[in-house]
């Protein structure tokens, strides 16, 4: 099956397995794994940071971030379409006791100034404290533009906030800007990155920030369940991943660019075409569901529940993006 759904479904290559099966493990419960430690320095070098933190998932990555930069009853500034805020079962309220502040985000993923520093709270009984901003990079396949992420932060900054980036793709960001990811994390005070996604270990995040911050997450993500013992096997994937499939996304990002084109071919589709890897087409609500089944039996995954969402990784040739489009324009010409 060619398979778009997503870029979480890439599965581990057999050089992959290889250093998993290679790798050096001790109890990380009790700071033992040499390969988990490894990993965690690693990403702290490339990203700028002190220290970095391994996690099971993005998902606990991020909130274990919310919860080290927030307490019970304060707030963080977030966007509507955000992935902490809006995909992980509201995470930060139901676990963490803070209040998020979502704010509508503009076409280009960001969340206007003029409305983040409207949404920042007085210092009164009355209102929750606002802590935080916090960004995500890609989002929905965008890069966000580097001089709106210095102004947001620096607005955050002066008002005392916090900044952390939701960097579950922040390599592909890095590699469309053609800039180290050290540059792109520079502004944030955490980062969470995603070595699941387009960089195809099959699990695994690292949280990176202050030596302090880190702590805190450390202790959150033993409250989180999230404190795992021999994990150097997983490490092991994720720095192979590092090592050799951060140059692949750009091929990632030129197969979307080139089914964003051949798409952009058929009549009354519209087509948007994104830097990074991912292709979002508006298909009629009618035609969702039909052309869901039409591209299965073609041997052709996607989901069209949310949005009519193409994502290219390292498990999708270009051969096969011609076949899809090949599919489409079949499905749209009946
Ligand atoms: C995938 C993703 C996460 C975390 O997801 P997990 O599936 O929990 O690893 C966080 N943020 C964004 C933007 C993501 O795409």
């Amino acid at each position: 099956m060619i398979d778009l759904r997503s870029d979480t479904v890439t599965r581990p290559s057999q050089a992959m397995l290889a250093a998993m099966t290679a790798a050096e493990t001790g109890d990380d419960v009790w700071g033992d794994d040499p390969t988990v430690i490894k990993l965690q320095a690693t990403l702290a070098e490339r990203t700028g940071k002190e220290a970095g933190l391994f996690f099971p998932s993005g998902t606990q990555s991020n909130l274990a971030a919310l919860m080290a930069h927030c307490a019970r009853g304060d707030e963080y500034v977030v966007g509507q379409h955000a992935h902490t805020y809006k995909y992980e079962g509201g995470g930060a309220a139901v676990l963490g006791s803070i209040q998020p502040q979502p704010i509508e985000n503009a076409s280009d993923g960001s969340l206007p100034l003029d409305k983040i520093a409207a949404a920042i709270k007085p210092i009164d009984n009355h209102f929750a404290r606002t802590r935080l901003l916090a960004l995500e990079n890609t989002i929905g396949g965008k890069v966000l533009p580097a001089s709106y992420v210095a102004q947001a932060t620096q607005l955050a900054r002066d008002r005392g906030l916090a900044t952390h980036l939701d960097g579950a793709r922040v390599f592909n960001a890095a590699v469309a800007s053609d800039k180290p990811v050290g540059e792109l994390c520079a502004p944030f005070d955490s980062v969470s990155i995603c070595f699941s996604k387009g960089l195809g270990a099959p699990v695994g995040s690292v949280l990176v920030g202050s030596k302090a911050l880190i702590e805190v997450a450390s202790r959150w993500r033993k409250v989180l369940g999230g404190g795992m013992r021999q994990s150097g096997v997983l490490a092991a994937a994720c720095l192979h991943a590092l090592d050799h499939h951060v140059d692949g996304l750009a091929r990632d990002h030129d197969n979307a660019a080139h089914l964003a084109a051949g798409l952009a071919q058929i009549d009354g589709l519209e087509v948007q075409s994104l830097a990074t890897n991912m292709v979002f087409a508006r298909i009629p609500d009618a035609h969702c569901a039909s052309l869901e089944a039409f591209l299965k039996e073609r041997g052709i995954l996607t989901q069209m529940l949310y949005a009519s969402r193409f994502v290219t990784h390292r498990d999708v040739s270009r051969d096969d993006i011609d076949a899809v489009i090949r599919a489409m324009k079949d499905y749209f010409a009946r």
